[in-house]
């Protein structure tokens, strides 16, 4: 019989062969979207295709279960947020998961995905909510099928959070975003009712594109990303890719006549580059050495983007540096200024588009019309009406056709059920931390004006990156703020800051 020790060795040394595949997965994909020639695309997708199907090959055989099965009745599983007790524990889950959704389900699901995909691009472009229809219908279906296999508490909706956000009920997920929504709602108002306007003609300005990629990633460096261990490039849809460990991919877009968005989705990938450039990398492909939720890992872009990124004290430090380097677009420019020309916010009818108040409603919005469709309380031929009703009643605005309303997003073809909550969880825990840190470390607001960011790193690496996926998002958070997650820290942040710029209090 080999020792308990004996089997970890195996388990890790499997693991380290998976990271091998998963990272040359990881490498294709990054090449895919930055530089492949568009020729090389059909063969591209077969060849990801492949390693994916090795990969949860190596995940789900009946010999690397029995591996497990027999670690988690062990001495090592005892403790199980210990490294090893909390590898045995996560990798359980994660099997056992897999384990229950029958094959024939899984390559069903493969087959409508990428079929809805290709629908839904044409589909967006015509404008036509109909032909889309049978497509979302049959996804919804077959994810209430995955979720009745995996089994749930509370409601089906459970079973696919779960993947994205573990160990994380819809009820809690729910009482988090209530409290959001309606803590939101009023500030939306007031900033709707207030005659002031951000001098937003400022960033529409002449903005060199050479010169905001130097710019962004001097910027990016000084907030603490390592550069000898990753990389910056241009993409359509800025993402950050792990290769491995000290080699982080990330990824923006630049447009000359528009500053911020270049700028802020370098600060949020950065903000993801941190966080796995802060992960223990003798735990790489391991729990102990993984990102511990979907929703943590955007606390981190959006902490570096939002919290720190459109501070006040941020563009203290910051202008004196982007004026040396944009002298014609910024001479005439203060801080304050741009500070609220940055913070511009506004009702607006695309999510990827929407400023820091209004975000998150566009993820309640979608959050409870996918758990709606999922229980059946809506069906999908009324999805269009309850999408617009939606926006009229949370954010004042009725979306002028189904392009730029139900059919903007990817993630329902894509097969993403349960997913849209992480981005405003990410939101919520971002604030969490950083109210927590600025109370540990003192005035961080004062360090950002002179552009001292290490203590505000230092703590996240040590109360989050080195934590991995130790324990649930929830814990982590409360370990880390010595209080559970609420929405209150985030409403706190920005009604003080859009209090200020649109005079409401
Ligand atoms: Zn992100």
């Amino acid at each position: 019989m080999p020792t308990a020790e004996d089997l970890f060795t195996k388990l890790r040394d499997h693991a380290a062969e998976t990271s091998y595949l998963a990272s040359a997965s990881a490498l294709l994909q990054w090449d895919q979207q930055t530089g492949m020639p568009s020729a090389g695309e059909t063969f591209r997708a077969d060849q990801l295709a492949y390693f994916s199907t090795l990969i949860h090959e190596r995940t789900t055989s009946p010999e690397y279960g029995e591996m497990i099965d027999s670690l988690a009745t062990s001495d090592l599983a005892k403790d199980k947020f210990s490294d090893e007790g909390s590898t045995i524990r996560v990798l359980k889950r994660e099997y056992d998961r897999e384990r229950k959704i029958p094959t024939a389900i899984v390559a069903e699901l493969t087959r409508v995905e990428s079929l809805a995909q290709q629908a839904w691009v044409a589909c967006r472009k015509a404008n036509d909510f109909k032909t889309f229809a049978p497509h979302l219908e049959t996804i919804f279906r077959l994810k209430r099928e995955v979720a009745a296999a995996i089994g749930y508490v509370h409601h089906p909706y459970d079973a696919l959070l779960d993947e994205y956000e573990p160990e994380l009920t819809t009820p809690e997920a729910n009482r988090l975003l209530e409290g959001l929504r309606d803590a939101l709602r009023p500030i939306v108002q007031a900033v709707v009712q207030s005659p002031n306007r951000a001098p937003v003609e400022i960033l529409h300005r002449s903005y060199p594109i050479a010169l905001q990629h130097q710019f962004g990633k001097h910027i990016a460096s000084q907030m603490g990303f390592a550069f000898h261990g990753g990389r910056l490039d241009t993409t359509a849809h800025p993402f950050c890719e792990t290769v491995g460990p000290g080699d982080i991919r990330l990824t923006t877009r630049y447009d000359e006549h528009l500053f911020g968005s270049g700028l802020y989705s370098i600060l949020h990938e950065a903000g993801h580059g941190t966080y796995e450039q802060g992960l223990r990398s003798n735990w790489y492909g391991l729990p102990p050495g993984s990102a511990c939720s979907l929703g943590v890992h955007e606390s981190q872009s959006r902490l570096w983007e939002n919290l720190v990124g459109r501070s006040r004290s941020f563009w203290t430090w910051c202008l004196p540096l982007a004026k040396a380097v944009f002298p014609d677009a910024l001479h005439d420019v203060s801080a304050e200024q741009i500070f609220f020309a940055v913070n511009e916010s506004k009702p607006s009818l695309i999510r990827v588009e929407a400023d820091e108040v209004t975000y998150n409603l566009h993820i309640i919005i979608r959050t409870e019309l996918e758990q709606e469709l999922l229980d059946e309380r809506l069906k999908v031929p009324d999805l269009p009406t309850a999408w617009n009703e939606r926006y009229q009643k949370y954010l004042g605005i009725t979306p002028t056709s189904d392009a730029n309303g139900v059919l903007q997003d990817v993630h329902w073809s894509a097969g993403l059920i349960g997913y849209f909550p992480t981005y405003s969880l990410g939101n919520i825990y971002a604030s969490c931390l950083f109210a927590a840190a600025d109370k540990a470390l003192g005035g961080l607001e004062a360090m950002f004006a002179r552009g001292e960011f290490a203590p505000l790193l230092e703590w996240l690496r040590k109360n989050i990156h080195e934590q991995g996926q130790t324990r649930p998002a929830a814990t982590l958070i409360e370990n880390a703020c010595q209080a559970k997650p609420t929405h209150e820290p985030l409403i706190e942040h920005l009604r003080t800051k859009y209090g200020a710029l649109y005079d409401f209090a």
